[in-house]
């Protein structure tokens, strides 16, 4: 029998579009199926896949972002049909990330196709939605849960054990055995790695003996400031816009941040740290997260319960009328919208109504990419566009660090060192090439273990 081979096809030399094969006597594995995210990527969502998808016995999910879950419709779309292995969270999860990706895309589609009409040009390929509903209908019914620590078998002489990786709501590593005798190999894929001490979702787990690591680098060229008290940060931001009757916007990340940053504004209210005041979560996203996180303890830190996220004062907005009413409002009071950079959905029309009074504050809990509508706002534009004319902004701006859902530079070789026993080899994905090479050379230092940045494509012999 030969040995295990392992290729990663994506999120090598990239931040997104993770996805690795795992092949053993004609049995092919896939871990993660996710979205390349980067511009100047997302045209490879339309390759056709190699392997064929009808080739795979299987596929494992870390979790529930795009860029780990995205693709599946298309998998399934090109013949995929196997069974995709999951935590329950991560199958409640990658289905609302999967339905929004598809209604994005079908409206990016109809509204290019409807440019180019305008424009006299002719349709181009490209402009059909990578999938849409049914492909993401097609793809759920394939989700099979998996329970955090029981083996899973996957094919013949192929099994994965999950482990909670701390990054998000159903987050795992997941260990996956395949072959027989000497050739037998465990190979580790960290998924993305959480913080430790989240108040919402557990530690990141303390792992079993494996051969090889396939480790996430996002943050692996950085280190998350000392941890400042985020509930300090939040009141200090939030207190003295609520004293002038200002209204908060938090353009917000509606898997996990939004979460996240409720738990943290319960617990300000319920010790009268912020005077009493609506807060409306205007996100459909969110609030669905809101309702996995109801349904699915299993998943969550030790001593988490779902009312740590409920308060009075919290509106759900149902309904793009109910959204627009919130502008009839005065403050104080706090709205929660996505998307997280503004760059689309409910914040837009709350920022066009709000950022032309000095008394309301925009307040940044998540990374803003160049380029972006939160990027121009948080470095101090006056002006900015939005919905094709210009605006003043008045409002005044604030940003809260220490929100992160991935471990930095030495949190993960932290993980990497409490491995009970030290791998024989550790493959670096996930993070620019600089930062996976960088990355690769420090853990070769560090733990004396040959290391390697991914190269897309290439496929490495297991030790
Ligand atoms: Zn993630």
């Amino acid at each position: 029998m030969p040995t295990p081979v392992l290729t990663c096809l994506g999120a090598a030399g990239t931040v997104t579009g993770s996805r690795h094969l795992l092949e053993y006597n004609q049995h092919r594995v896939l871990i993660d199926c996710g979205l390349f995210q980067e511009r100047h990527l997302q045209a490879h969502n339309f390759d056709a896949f190699n392997p064929p998808a009808s080739s795979l016995d299987a596929v494992l999910l870390t979790h529930g972002h795009l860029d780990h879950c995205g693709l599946l419709p298309r998998l399934v779309a090109q013949g995929f049909t196997g069974r995709v292995h999951a935590t329950s969270a991560t199958c409640a999860i990658a289905p609302i990330v999967m339905a929004d990706s598809a209604r994005l895309q079908m409206e990016d589609a109809k509204f290019k196709q409807k440019r180019h009409a305008k424009e006299g040009r002719e349709a181009t390929h490209g402009y059909a939605p990578l999938y849409d509903d049914e492909d993401v209908q097609a793809a759920v019914a394939r989700l099979a849960p998996a329970v955090i620590g029981q083996r899973v078998s996957l094919a013949p002489g192929i099994e994965a054990v999950f482990f909670h990786a701390g990054h998000i709501l159903g987050s795992a590593s997941i260990a996956v055995t395949a072959g027989t005798g000497a050739d037998r190999r465990t190979v580790l894929f960290s998924g993305d790695l959480g913080r430790r001490h989240n108040p919402l979702v557990p530690d990141p787990a303390i792992l079993q003996d494996c051969d090889a690591v396939v480790i996430e680098s996002t943050y692996g060229d950085r280190l998350h400031e000392p941890t400042a008290d985020i509930g300090s940060a939040l009141e200090a931001a939030i207190a003295p816009a609520a004293k002038r009757g200002g209204v908060v916007l938090v353009p917000c990340f509606a898997v996990e941040r939004a979460q996240e940053l409720l738990w943290h504004l319960g617990r300000l209210f319920r010790a009268k740290r912020l005077p009493p005041m609506p807060v409306h979560l205007d996100s459909p996203m969110a609030q669905r997260l809101l309702e996995v996180f109801r349904t699915h303890p299993e998943a969550t830190s030790l001593g988490f319960s779902a009312a740590d996220l409920d308060f009075p004062g919290l509106h759900l907005t149902h309904g793009q009328e109910e959204s627009k009413q919130i502008n009839e409002r005065n403050g104080p009071m706090i709205v929660i919208a996505g998307s997280g950079m503004c760059t689309g959905g409910r914040i837009k029309h709350h920022l066009a109504h709000r950022l032309g009074d000095a008394r309301n504050l925009v307040l940044f809990v998540g990374y803003q990419a160049d380029g972006t509508l939160g990027r121009q706002i948080l470095e101090g534009r006056k002006r900015v566009r939005l919905f094709g004319g210009e605006r003043e902004v008045n409002a005044q701006i604030a940003q809260v660090r220490g929100f992160s859902g991935h471990a930095d530079r030495d949190e993960l070789l932290g993980w990497l060192e409490r491995l009970p026993h030290r791998p024989r080899q550790v493959v670096v994905v996930h993070g620019g090439a600089t930062v996976s090479g960088s990355f690769a050379r420090l853990v070769n230092e560090r733990l004396h273990v040959p290391a390697q940045a991914a190269v897309a494509g290439v496929p490495i012999a297991l030790m």
